[in-house]
């Protein structure tokens, strides 16, 4: 797919600097004049302007920091993201809403007003391409650190090297590499109709392209086949692959695949799905436009989103 990489997320040719990551006397050094993305429980510092919110090494924001992570370079600036969750907001700011998405902010007191800690998914079809994949990368790898404290191979408490590219257990030797899940998101279609779904948690008249986890021993197609067939009971033949996102919700790369169907007999299987249809293009287009009475569309900035609007102008090639 020639657009593939103008997906949010898509990625914006960042130096990552991996040459640097084992020079740990460098990056302490780069540190000093860095500029640093705090990231406070999965939430990237932005402005209101949908800039990122950058501080700086002696910013009293970073009182509460955790080792940094090093993420390259931009604008020949050194990046690093620093994980700040063991801050605590003033009373009444913490608050974290329940739900699908959470549109609530934290400020910080030692930070302009115009800076807030705000879901990354809020934001991201506002942000530019260079800091979607900072935000995006900062967000992943923090959460990574955060929830791999111990190795896998005996138990013992690991330790942040390579700048944040790897944990080491001192104990066993053992090097822990950061985790990506890989996820088929599929664009199924049957003729001039496309098949969408729900889950039972999304908002209200929500609709989706059906996806899935592609389990070990699976390949790309193989995942895209079983998932439909077991979610939707619709048998899929051809299957193509069109376009990668990264999605740090917690550590995702959505594949996007189109497949066509062999037959347009639907049998939900509810424990995985609320409901499944078939939309044809015209439906469609009052989907995604917000003028259909039931359907409501993905929200803009995933790929499903992408996958459905590119379907629709006729761009999957
Ligand atoms: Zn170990």
């Amino acid at each position: 797919m020639r657009h593939a990489e103008t997906v949010t997320f898509g990625g914006s040719g960042l130096d990552r600097g991996a040459a640097f990551r084992g020079d740990q006397a460098r990056l302490e050094v780069f540190f000093q004049t860095a500029r640093i993305l705090p990231v406070w429980r999965g939430k990237p510092l932005v402005q209101d302007d949908m800039r990122l919110g950058w501080v700086s090494s002696s910013s009293a924001v970073l009182a509460h920091a955790g080792p940094a992570v090093f993420l390259g370079f931009d604008a020949e600036d050194p990046i690093f993201a620093c994980d700040i969750s063991d801050w605590s907001p003033e009373a009444g700011a913490e608050a974290v809403e329940q739900g699908f998405l959470d549109t609530s902010v934290q400020r910080h007191p030692a930070l302009e007003p115009e800076m807030a800690f705000v879901e990354l998914r809020s934001v991201m079809a506002a942000l530019s391409p260079r800091d979607a994949e900072l935000a995006a990368t900062g967000k992943a790898i923090l959460q990574w650190h955060r929830s791999h404290g111990f190795c896998s191979a005996c138990g013992a408490a690991t330790m942040m090297t390579e700048g944040g590219w790897q944990r080491r257990c001192p104990a066993c030797g053992t090097s822990h590499f950061p985790r990506t899940d890989p996820v088929v998101i599929m664009l199924v279609t049957h003729g001039n109709r496309v098949l969408l779904g729900r889950n039972s948690v999304w908002p209200e008249g929500m609709f989706s392209l059906l996806a899935g986890f592609i389990e070990p021993g699976e390949t790309l197609e193989a995942a895209v086949r079983r998932e439909v067939q077991e979610e939707a009971g619709v048998p899929v033949g051809a299957v193509r692959y069109l376009a990668s996102q990264p999605w740090p919700f917690p550590a995702s790369l959505m594949f996007g695949c189109a497949g066509e169907a062999l037959d347009d007999q639907i049998t939900i299987d509810r424990n995985e799905l609320e409901d499944a249809c078939w939309v044809t293009r015209e439906e469609m287009v009052a989907v995604m436009a917000g003028r259909h009475p039931r359907i409501r569309p993905a929200r803009r900035g995933a790929i499903a989103h992408f996958l459905i609007a590119n379907w629709l102008a006729d761009r999957l090639d």
